[in-house]
């Protein structure tokens, strides 16, 4: 992929399920001025989508041609409102709540695993961040979407820590299910996200690894906003 010299990096924050990622990338991103790209809710569009047609998560042909369709059709946007928050529409309709239910978060894994739905999305995450000042947040963004982003993070944490930050996530919106369950759908998820043949999720081997297991928000927010200073500093060449 060529793409023109950057001043500001391209910011790719990779990593499982619950590690932190949405909270952490909304903070760099406001500390630094940059936009955000949540890759993670264009798939979770494409499960919603695929449920209110009737597609089953696992087919892949229909799957794939559903979302090539919204593509086409950019039936699918995100959107920035003015307090900062990032706004998913499908076909004009807010849906940033609607996929954010466990669910759409299982059939959003289930039809990222089809390569014609990770086609069909490429280009729109691509065409995101192209310009630098942007952080997208994702799965194999440092690894596929963006092989050349200046700075990249891999951010983990135990499937524990990752579970219980998930589940406290859940009962702020609402009646939390058990730990029990929400740690069998987080590891799920990461078996699934990490065997797929196409694009799985791994540390890009030039990323940064930071596990947040043992580390507040903040301090993992510092730690990412300093490196990339020190990234927007040598693209200036003031270093
Ligand atoms: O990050 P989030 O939980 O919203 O992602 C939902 C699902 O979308 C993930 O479990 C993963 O299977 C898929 N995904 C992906 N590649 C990305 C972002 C998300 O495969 N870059």
């Amino acid at each position: 992929m060529s793409s023109a010299p950057r001043r500001r990096p391209v910011v790719a924050i990779d990593g499982p399920a619950g590690a932190g990622k949405s909270t952490v990338t909304r903070k760099v991103a406001e500390r630094l001025g940059y936009v955000i790209v949540d890759t993670g809710a264009l798939y979770r569009v494409v499960a919603l989508a695929a449920e209110r047609a009737g597609v089953d998560f696992d087919d892949a042909a229909r799957a794939s041609a559903l979302a090539e369709s919204l593509v086409a059709d950019s039936a699918v946007q995100l959107r920035r409102k003015d307090d900062g928050a990032m706004q998913v529409l499908l076909n004009g309709q807010d849906v940033s709540l609607a996929i954010r239910a466990q669910n759409i978060g299982q059939g959003a894994s289930k039809v990222s695993a089809h390569p014609g739905v990770r086609a069909a999305l490429l280009e729109l995450q691509r065409s995101q961040g192209r310009e630098g000042g942007v952080v997208l947040e994702g799965r194999d963004i440092g690894t596929v979407v963006f092989p050349d982003a200046e700075a990249k993070f891999y951010l983990t944490a135990s499937v524990d820590v990752r579970a219980q930050r998930r589940r406290d996530e859940l009962a702020a919106r609402g009646t939390p299910p058990s730990l029990a369950e929400v740690l069998s759908e987080v590891a799920e998820r990461d078996r699934r996200d990490s065997t797929r043949p196409i694009a799985p999720l791994r540390q890009a081997d030039d990323a940064k690894l930071v596990d947040s297991s043992s580390l507040a928000i903040e301090q993992v927010v510092e730690l990412i906003v300093a490196t990339v200073r020190t990234v927007e500093r040598q693209l200036s060449g003031q270093v």
